[in-house]
């Protein structure tokens, strides 16, 4: 069973939105660009009934008020009752995460339009002590998106207008419902793109995306959304409109409060509005595939791609062999290249083709001839590029062939990545199925993932603390405590 938090914080500030949650220790897997290939998890992962999460983790309902027919007569007055449902079929899908590992049991899913829609409902629910769950895409993969409880579910899915993009600053405000992928789709028109790309992209929304500060693929080039957003609109529990919107890339003016609502998970406030600095879309981009023998040759190219290709290089992805054949193994995609311990995906993107694929072709030339690199394959065109991610992308999908997947999102220094995974091999024995490693080179972001065939709390007594406290001696960071932090925090 992954390990969770009880935000009990977020319980006793009294400041919050009311929410209750329970984050699962799961990874946040940069994975799957295809939408089909969500679909596919998701039908996989909806064979199976989602325990209901209060009984799985055994935690108590706070304090909070039930609903009844007087809330429900004013949020219709509010909303008017297309917008106010109650029924348990519009409802399954709020109650239930993206990988179906946990189920709450709202009542009522509001789908406001407005900032002012939002403020009153969270200035009523405040007063009447009714628990809230702000909700984007659900595409978040610890939890937090759903209800633990009864919590009122709003979810931002009509509040999906863009507002402005100024063209000479490539600033864009938009409503916090805006689909991440529709909003690149609309920038590509006007030769921009978005700061971030993850295999979400075409369910997570861009108030979700702010709420957990995803990182994603083009976190290498651009850096995190702390770097990108500009300017947050966000409603905190009284109702109150927090205008934190700049516009300007500068803004020295006291404290930058928008940056406590950036990954602040929807605790301090509802986010309705964001002011994001898109880049210019590139006019060319190439994608090489690469396979090393030993994990030093992984560091020696990272080192040299960085050296030799500068301002072009836009990702570095870092694969081992057992994660690799999860992915041709379990879902029949071809890898073509030969068979090594170690792959590397390297996305050169920029403003000259020419110039790009010159710097390309010498960073390549150099790695092979000195025997760093073994084996290659360059794609410039997108069905081919397409093809290539699905190999880094459809890890996630591929894992949860083997049975169940125990996943960890940690930071290390990235010259520990190999020593981790062999160290968990080791710890965790031949109770397992697969024992693999995944990432983003650029960010020492490692996702380590071990399969076994059921859900066996053997080996997560094997996996933690171990994991943790392997993590804490590199001065590393993963995105949730442990059990038994929990226990000491209770
Ligand atoms: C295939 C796949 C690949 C992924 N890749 C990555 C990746 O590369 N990097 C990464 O970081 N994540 C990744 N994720 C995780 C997830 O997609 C991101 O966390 C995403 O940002 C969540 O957006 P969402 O709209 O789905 O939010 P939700 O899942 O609906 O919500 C996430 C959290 O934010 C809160 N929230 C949502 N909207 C608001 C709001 N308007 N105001 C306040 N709080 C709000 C929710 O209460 C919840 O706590 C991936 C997920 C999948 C399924």
């Amino acid at each position: 069973m992954p390990s969770f938090e009880y935000k009990l914080s977020v319980l006793k500030s009294g400041h919050c939105v009311n929410k209750e949650r329970i984050n699962l220790d799961m990874n946040l897997q940069p994975g799957l660009r295809l939408l089909s290939n969500i679909c596919r998890i998701r039908g996989f992962a909806s064979q199976v009934q989602a325990p209901l999460t209060s009984e799985r983790y055994k935690v108590t309902r706070g304090n909070f008020a039930a609903l009844n027919d007087k809330d429900l007569g004013y949020f219709e007055s509010l909303l008017g009752k297309t917008r106010v449902l109650t029924e348990e079929s519009d409802l399954e899908g709020h109650n239930t995460d993206w990988l179906h590992m946990v189920r709450g049991a709202s009542k009522l899913l509001l789908k406001p339009k407005t900032t002012e829609e939002v403020s009153a409902i969270l200035k009523y629910c405040n007063e009447r002590k009714l628990a809230v769950c702000p909700q984007g895409g659900n595409t978040g993969l610890v939890g937090g998106s759903v209800p633990v409880f009864d919590e009122i579910v709003v979810c931002t899915s009509l509040m999906n207008n863009i507002i402005s993009l100024d063209e000479w600053s490539g600033v864009m405000v938009c409503q916090a419902g805006c689909v991440l992928e529709a909003l690149n789709d609309y920038l590509m028109e006007r030769n921009f793109i978005m700061p971030l790309d993850l295999g979400a992209k075409g369910s997570c929304q861009i108030g979700g995306n702010v709420s957990t500060n995803a990182g994603g693929l083009r976190l290498l080039r651009y850096g995190s959304l702390h770097a990108t957003v500009l300017g947050v609109e966000a409603v905190i529990p009284n109702g109150t409109v927090m205008d934190c919107l700049s516009l300007m890339k500068k803004d020295n003016t006291g404290y930058d409060l928008k940056h406590l609502f950036i990954g602040s998970e929807g605790t301090l406030g509802f986010v309705t509005k964001v002011a994001i600095q898109c880049p210019v879309k590139p006019k060319s981009v190439k994608l090489a595939f690469l396979g090393m023998d030993n994990f030093q040759s992984v560091l020696e190219t990272f080192k040299r791609a960085k050296q030799d290709l500068g301002e072009i290089l836009s990702s570095c992805e870092y694969i081992d062999r057992a994660s690799i054949t999860s992915v041709t193994d379990n879902l029949n995609v071809k890898n073509p290249i030969g068979d090594f311990p170690f792959y590397m995906l390297i996305e050169a993107s920029g403003s000259n083709e020419t110039h790009d694929e010159e710097k390309l072709n010498t960073f390549l030339e150099k790695i092979m001839s000195n025997g760093t690199v073994t084996d290659g394959t360059v794609a410039s065109d997108s069905s081919q590029m397409l093809a290539i991610w699905a190999l880094r992308e459809r890890i996630a999908e591929g894992l949860l062939y083997d049975g169940y997947v125990y996943k960890y999102d940690i930071s290390v220094p990235l010259t520990t990545f190999d020593d981790f995974v062999q160290d968990v091999w080791k710890q965790v024995g031949d109770d397992v199925v697969r024992v693999c490693g995944y990432g983003h080179l650029g960010d020492s972001n490692i996702h380590l993932n071990i399969t076994s065939k059921t859900y066996d709390p053997k080996v997560t007594s094997k996996l933690e603390p171990f994991v943790y406290e392997w993590t804490s001696k590199k001065k590393g960071w993963r995105s949730r405590p442990s059990n038994a932090q929990l226990e000491e925090n209770v």
